[in-house]
């Protein structure tokens, strides 16, 4: 499919953000955005990147109602000589598929979507910082735009995309996070939607967040939630234990995201010859590592952060520390050999870096 291309005009250009180290994250969107529509009798249609603006939406709008809204993260990342790259775009449009499915909502076109990309993209390149750490962050969002009440899957969708440079995550060097596990509130469960990005698994999510801010810890480490009992993952983030010689992460089922950075960082140990085990770990068994001493090190895996080390867990009442609150050389390993990857200062033996090019 055609994408038109309706440019903004010159003096409605915003003016982009001078000092890269308060660009921070979500905040500053582009002059532009992709959007394209489905109706069910037509298929996609009226592709165009245009304007950024606001969505005009008709009360009674399905996914205001009925929570179909699906959404993707992914960088752009800006290498030597101008170079602009992407990092496995290909698995990013899949799993929106997948999201897609599982929320009966429309599948998208994976041509267009990645032309949709490299198009937006191209045409904003400016706004993409050169930082080392920073990157233009790509929002792809689907939701439900027919206007009916009535719990049924929709006719109509709207997909966008929309994209804003973000700072490092970093600025300031690693920072190792506390973790608050969870033993009442849980994300997902077998049999639900925990694989999918979809709003409304973050909104479930926002309760127990809040309560582990409020005990001065940064994020949630969800349990499974028949057992309460085994790791699932850490706020919006894979998560990894190093035990002994060995790299644990929960095992894909259904309830967790089946993160990008994940299989990268999966398949990068293994080509390391490090044993790499997806297999279900208990809390109990994280614990009982740290208490004697085989816990080495425990990081997040995300495209936000790449690798995010863990410094503590509070389980029951009691905070574990682990690995003395450093971070540790597997961890820093991964988040410098992930990040050289993606802004192309690496050879890619994977071939996970897609050139954006005219
Ligand atoms: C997005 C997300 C991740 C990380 O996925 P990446 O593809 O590595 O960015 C992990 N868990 C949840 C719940 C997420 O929403």
């Amino acid at each position: 499919m055609e994408i038109r291309i309706k440019k903004i005009e010159p003096e409605k250009m915003k003016l982009k953000p001078l000092d890269e180290s308060k660009l921070g994250f979500g905040k500053i969107f582009t002059d532009h955005m992709f959007t394209a529509k489905y109706h069910v009798d037509r298929g996609w249609h009226d592709a165009v990147i245009e304007p950024y603006r606001a969505l005009s939406l008709d009360p009674t709008s399905m996914c205001l109602h009925y929570g179909q809204e699906i959404f993707e993260g992914m960088k752009a990342y800006r290498g030597k000589n101008d170079a602009i790259f992407l990092f496995r775009p290909d698995e990013n449009i899949k799993r929106m598929n997948v999201s897609a499915e599982r929320m009966c909502m429309a599948g998208i076109d994976a041509a267009m979507f990645m032309d949709a990309l490299k198009k937006l993209i191209l045409l904003e390149k400016d706004w993409i910082p050169r930082g080392i750490g920073t990157s233009l962050y790509i929002r792809p969002t689907m939701i439900a735009t027919e206007k009916a009440l009535g719990v049924h899957p929709a006719n109509e969708y709207l997909f966008f995309i929309v994209v804003g440079p973000v700072g490092a995550y970093y600025p300031e060097g690693f920072n190792p996070t506390k973790m608050y596990v969870s033993e009442e509130y849980v994300r997902s469960v077998r049999g639900g939607t925990g694989n999918c990005k979809a709003a409304g698994n973050y909104a479930a999510s926002l309760y127990a967040s809040r309560i582990a801010n409020e005990m001065g810890y940064t994020q949630v480490l969800w349990l499974d939630a028949i057992e309460m009992k085994y790791v699932e993952e850490v706020g919006t983030s894979n998560v990894f234990f190093v035990i002994g010689d060995e790299l644990i992460t929960p095992p894909l089922g259904g309830t967790i995201l089946p993160g990008v950075t994940r299989d990268s960082v999966i398949q990068l140990a293994r080509s390391w010859g490090i044993p790499v085990n997806e297999r279900p770990i208990s809390i109990d068994d994280v614990l009982s590592a740290q208490a004697d001493g085989s816990l080495k090190e425990a990081f997040a895996s995300g495209t936000a952060a790449i690798v995010s080390p863990i410094g503590q867990f509070f389980y029951k009442g009691k905070a574990s520390v682990i690995n003395g609150g450093k971070v540790g050389a597997l961890t820093e390993k991964l988040y410098n050999e992930i990040l050289q990857i993606q802004y192309g200062e690496k050879e890619d033996p994977f071939g996970w870096r897609v050139k954006v090019t005219d």
